[in-house]
């Protein structure tokens, strides 16, 4: 079982240490996780001058050595999107050596749709069915971009926006939907599972399982899985039941990265197991 998105107190809104991380990994019975800390590049970020490569780095390499043979740990980075901003992280990736890198749309122009003020504040601004088409173009032009190794939680706008405005269903927005996953499946990038959905008000992971399928039906193959966690308590959060129901649907493997170099782990019972998380 691996959990491949976590965020680590070297990320502004988390305060879990990364050898707490570690050893609770471990328990849980977790052969392999990536630490994917924000990197934000836009001024109106909470994140914004927070990232540091190097302490990440050097903390990691005593991470690797001080729990060999006990705990694969890979070095991500949760970037957040912005098309005006994509010379900008190309150049900073450029000369980074990551594992794997995460591309997520927490905002939509200056707006921050990954916090409850900013949701709301975009629904109020904005009419329903143009925010939700706007969220989809946002993610559109981050797959495009061609920057990133996976997609992270598609489909995170539902977090807060369900507070605000009536749910929408694939039907709905079946083309901008299904053109994203088009455009992942063709450039081999990987879609992310994000169990952190099943905590937050959508109770469903982002993306929904309906999607994830499409995602296959599609011709989409490389799917990551990460529970988002800030918290200890949520490190593989009810990451092997949403294994099962990816099994149930014909998911045969679960990608891993190094170097940002796609390996495959097969999916089995044996690698589910009957721990609950
Ligand atoms: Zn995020
Ligand atoms: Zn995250």
């Amino acid at each position: 079982m691996v959990d491949y998105h976590i965020h680590t107190d070297f990320s502004c809104d988390s305060q879990l240490m990364p050898e707490v991380i570690c050893e609770r990994a471990i328990e849980l019975g977790l052969s392999e996780i990536a630490f994917t800390e924000h990197l934000d590049f836009d001024p109106i970020d909470e994140g914004y001058g927070y990232y540091n490569y190097k302490g990440i780095s050097e903390n990691l390499l005593e991470l690797k050595s001080l729990y060999k043979g006990r705990l694969i740990i890979k070095k991500g980075v949760e970037v957040t999107y912005q098309r005006e901003r994509e010379d900008e992280i190309e150049k900073f990736l450029d000369d980074k050596d990551f594992d794997f890198v995460i591309g997520s749309v927490h905002l939509i122009g200056e707006i921050d749709v990954s916090g409850d003020k900013g949701t709301e504040k975009y629904f109020k601004e904005v009419e329903r069915k143009k925010a939700i088409r706007s969220y989809f173009e946002t993610t559109h032009n981050l797959v495009n971009s061609g920057i990133f190794d996976c997609l992270g939680h598609f489909e995170m706008l539902r977090r807060y926006a369900l507070k605000y405005i009536k749910d929408y269903s694939y039907e709905e927005f079946k083309e901008p939907i299904d053109e994203i996953l088009e455009a992942i499946a063709k450039k081999g990038m990987t879609l992310e599972v994000n169990t952190s959905g099943l905590r937050h008000l959508p109770e469903e992971t982002y993306p929904r399982i309906e999607i994830v399928e499409r995602f296959l039906e599609l011709g989409g193959q490389n799917l990551t899985i990460g529970s988002d966690s800030h918290l200890p308590e949520h490190i593989g959060y009810r990451i092997p039941e949403t294994m099962e129901l990816l099994l149930n649907i014909g998911v045969k493997e679960i990608t891993l990265f190094s170097k940002r170099k796609k390996e495959f782990k097969r999916m089995g019972k044996y690698q589910i197991g009957s721990r609950r998380l």
